[in-house]
């Protein structure tokens, strides 16, 4: 079966794990600051706090701006589970907005429509996060100005889209964003196994998402409350988690980033020549956006008619292709439907769903497969 995404590891990478594992540290040793450090380099944002996935990258970002019981978090039907359950683990409440019907991505003018709304109703969100589908950016100034008007947190999930630009800067740089998330799954750009970032230019965003990510606890003086009693003293100040990347995982991911530039190469060069082969087969591709450069993390088509995707789908596994479906609206989820939500509330996600079927993509895949993908496509699809 050839799979939808998968990772690519060297040997380098498999030395880079073996170091550590025969060096003193297995946990908060010098590795995870180092694959920090290098996100920073990467991105230009000004801090990056490693933690053990995205999901727990999305929580203690929200824990951080302080979202709670009564507070809204708003995201897209369009993505996965993660960018809504943040804001259920703080209390808050889960709100989405719909999609562009082109780039499949959070629709500023749908936002800026419900924005007015909520706030006529006093009813707006405390943080909004846009998901970058596939690897390709939201129209994040437009949503940024939004955010200035409406005074929202912008966590942009990112989780598609390490390596990828936009407006001509990288990803994370923090020009758009309060907080920017990276997941380092092995279906992602580049894995760490498990594991994911939270980015941010603030100083004290970033502390905050460090002490959440470590039980609440801290050694630094100055935001103890009490004088220390010793070497040993450690005080806790907020209920926090393990959240913490191990050093194996953040070797891994530190040494996969030196191939990061060419994996997204590659995954370009693979969707230009998707572009080609399947040129005048009844589909729709995801628009690009013109300031976006996407990191490809997907390859997403949507059948013109969603009335043979199950067939579709079904055929093309059965040929050894493993498709699959990126994604079933969030809000459809049988968790989000006992909390009000509906058939028919955000239908340009329903209707991009219907017919949504995501091709393989990634830097190993050869021109072979790729013909055989394309091939079994074309024989479901006559
Ligand atoms: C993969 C993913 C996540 C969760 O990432 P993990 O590292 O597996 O926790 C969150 N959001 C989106 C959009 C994702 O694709």
């Amino acid at each position: 079966m050839i799979p939808y995404g998968r990772q690519n590891v060297s040997a380098e990478d498999v030395q880079a794990v073996v170091d550590v594992l025969r060096s003193d540290f297995l946990t908060q040793g010098p590795v995870v600051p180092a694959f920090e450090q290098a996100i920073v380099r990467l991105t230009g944002a000004r801090h990056a706090v490693a933690v053990n996935s995205a999901t727990s990258a999305l929580h203690v970002a929200c824990l951080a701006l302080g979202l709670g019981p009564g507070d809204r978090l708003w995201t897209v039907p369009n993505t996965f589970l993660a960018s809504a359950n943040c804001a259920r683990y703080c209390g808050a409440d889960v709100d989405f907005v719909d999609i562009d019907p082109g780039t499949w991505n959070m629709s500023a003018p749908a936002l800026e429509q419900r924005l007015k709304l909520a706030e006529a109703a006093g009813r707006l969100p405390r943080v909004v996060v846009p998901v970058a589908f596939g690897g390709q950016s939201c129209d994040m100034r437009a949503i940024r100005s939004l955010a200035d008007r409406y005074r929202f947190a912008v966590i942009e999930d990112a989780s598609h889209a390490v390596g990828a630009r936009y407006a001509g800067r990288p990803v994370g740089c923090g020009e758009y964003a309060d907080v920017t998330i990276f997941s380092f799954h092995p279906v992602k750009i580049v894995t760490s196994a498990e594991g994911g970032m939270a980015l941010t230019q603030d100083d004290r965003l970033a502390s905050r998402m460090q002490l959440f990510r470590s039980h609440g606890m801290t050694r630094d003086p100055a935001l103890m409350e009490g004088a220390s009693e010793g070497g040993w003293y450690y005080e806790q100040i907020e209920l926090g988690y393990n959240y913490r990347m191990t050093e194996l995982q953040a070797a891994l991911g530190l040494s996969q980033l030196e191939r990061l530039a060419s994996f997204v190469e590659r995954r370009h060069q693979i969707a230009a020549r998707y572009a080609a082969l399947l040129d005048g087969l009844p589909l729709e591709t995801q628009q690009p956006l013109e300031a976006a450069h996407s990191a490809l993390h997907l390859y997403p088509v949507r059948l013109r008619d969603s009335q043979r995707r199950r067939s579709v789908f079904d055929a093309m596994r059965n040929a050894g292709v493993g498709v699959n479906v990126h994604y079933i609206p969030v809000h459809l989820q049988p968790y989000y439907r006992r909390l009000g939500f509906a058939c028919g509330d955000f239908p340009v996600a329903e209707s991009y769903y219907a017919g949504a079927i995501t091709l393989p993509m990634y830097p190993d895949l050869s021109e072979a497969q790729q013909d055989h993908v394309v091939a079994s496509l074309r024989e479901a699809l006559r």
